[in-house]
């Protein structure tokens, strides 16, 4: 998911703003889209099912008045993809109105929640995040500052939250890191968002990240900082970089796009091999293939359009509408890749669905041989921590060797990025990010079988 939240009083079309960067966030959600907004004491908002900007219009917008709002695009990785399970969420409480945006995923939410019902509290979604705004209403006497700290120091997982309560736009980073959120200034304001994409399309300069463990209190009286965590392991997620964020963000002061280029060379120097042509698996492994194209000096070639207008198929929620996706998606630049030797660059191999599909395609339009290179390792673990990947039974990196998988895919040879070159591709130290995916080394302790329909 995505998340923005921009506080602002006395400046014009602030809704306006926040669907501007909700869609430069649309490729963390693609399900449902949604904004809340604070004018005086009135709180509105308004989510449907769709993309950004199928759910909002003009219309709309102008009847959002704004000093403060937030803001969500939706995937989902706990709960149904109904318009109920839509964010922000809106709650009231004894002393107003409650917002909040969630990206990321609760490994303790049925614990939590259990306790809540016990107590008498009453649940109106399917969705993890809903416990959060339980707790913060139910803390509501401590004062709203201390209700948020009190609230998010029960929770485990992974969030990047902003929330909009009394006056105040509070942004919460998880004490791991595990998602991004930054902060930037525009006139008149401050915007939080997940990634500095966002920032840019509403003309706001980066100031810096929310740090891990950190609440971020934006007022009149500008931003204050609480730490509500200290020497918890840092663990960014090393997947924003392979594959999620956009290439144009700068996520905890490193570079997206810059990344995937190195993770490209390294990739070619663990795992040369000789042919004709560089191709990428567009968009995502473009980065990657410019950066093997360049430290192996074989030539980058565009072998393959994707249609803008199809959204990604990863992010499509089962396994039928992801196949038709595919080929919705993606078609062969049959003059190129004829009687050509490929190297095709994708960023990731998670159910194997996609390679398969772009190596026959290749092979029809003529394409001599195909050798797949991944620019990250196998995808062996599924993520508890707000990325949709499968259970483990579905990826094909947990149940196949790379030698099944290469015969799978029907490639002439494949090979991975190695763990250590991921890392490096990144330039982070490896205490600081989160590889569970990759390497199985959880950042803290998971369920044994999540269930992401466990409320349903
Ligand atoms: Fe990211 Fe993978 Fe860790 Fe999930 S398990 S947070 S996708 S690195
Ligand atoms: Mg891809």
């Amino acid at each position: 998911c995505g998340v923005i939240g921009i506080h602002a009083p006395g400046i014009e079309g602030i809704s306006h703003m926040l669907c501007f960067g909700l869609i430069a966030l649309q490729h963390r959600g693609q399900e449902s889209a949604g904004i809340a907004v604070l004018k005086g004491d009135k709180m509105q908002y308004y989510k449907e099912m769709g993309l950004v900007q199928e759910v909002f219009n003009d219309d709309i917008l102008n009847r959002l008045p704004a000093d403060i709002g937030i803001g969500h695009v939706r995937y989902s990785t706990t709960g149904e993809s109904y318009v109920s399970n839509a964010q922000p969420l809106v709650v009231r409480y004894k002393g107003g109105s409650i917002a909040l945006a969630h990206n990321g995923n609760l490994v303790n939410a049925v614990e939590i929640r259990n306790r809540l019902e016990d107590e008498g509290s009453i649940f109106q979604t399917s969705i993890d995040s809903e416990v959060i705004a339980n707790l913060i209403a139910k803390n509501y006497n401590l004062g709203m500052k201390e209700a948020v700290i009190e609230s998010v120091k029960e929770i485990k997982g992974s969030y990047a939250l902003v929330v909009m309560i009394d006056h105040m736009l509070i942004g919460v980073r998880d004490p791991n890191g595990l998602r991004p959120l930054s902060i930037a200034k525009m006139d008149g304001g401050y915007v939080l968002a997940s990634e500095s994409c966002a920032h840019d399309v509403v003309g706001a300069e980066f100031v810096r990240d929310v740090e891990p463990g950190e609440i971020v209190i934006i007022d009149e009286n500008g931003i204050e900082s609480i730490k509500f965590s200290q020497g918890c392991r840092k663990a960014i997620c090393s997947f924003e970089y392979v594959y999620f964020a956009r290439p144009d963000s700068i996520i905890d002061g490193k570079d997206v796009y810059e990344a995937r280029v190195e993770s490209g060379r390294i990739l070619a120097r663990e795992n040369p091999v000789d042919a004709d042509m560089v191709i990428a698996v567009p968009d995502s492994g473009i980065a990657a293939a410019i950066g093997y194209a360049e430290e192996s000096g074989i030539p980058y070639n565009v072998g393959m359009i994707k249609n803008k207008y199809m959204g990604r198929t990863f992010i499509q929620p089962d396994q039928k509408s992801r196949e038709l996706a595919v080929r919705l998606k993606l078609n062969v630049m049959k003059n190129t890749v004829r009687g050509k030797r490929l190297i095709l660059i994708d960023d990731s191999i998670v159910r194997g669905t996609t390679s398969k599909r772009i190596v026959n395609m290749l092979k029809a339009a003529g394409a001599t041989e195909v050798h797949i290179r991944v620019s990250s390792p196998p995808v062996t673990h599924s993520c508890y921590f707000g990325i949709d990947t499968p259970n483990r039974q579905h990826l094909v990196g947990a149940t196949h060797t790379v030698e099944e998988i290469k015969e799978m895919v029907g490639a002439d040879s494949l090979a991975y990025l190695s763990n250590d070159g991921l890392v490096k591709s990144i330039n982070f130290e490896k205490c600081g990010l989160c590889t569970a995916c990759f390497d199985g080394d959880y950042p803290m302790e998971v369920p044994e079988e999540a269930d992401k329909f466990m409320f349903e």
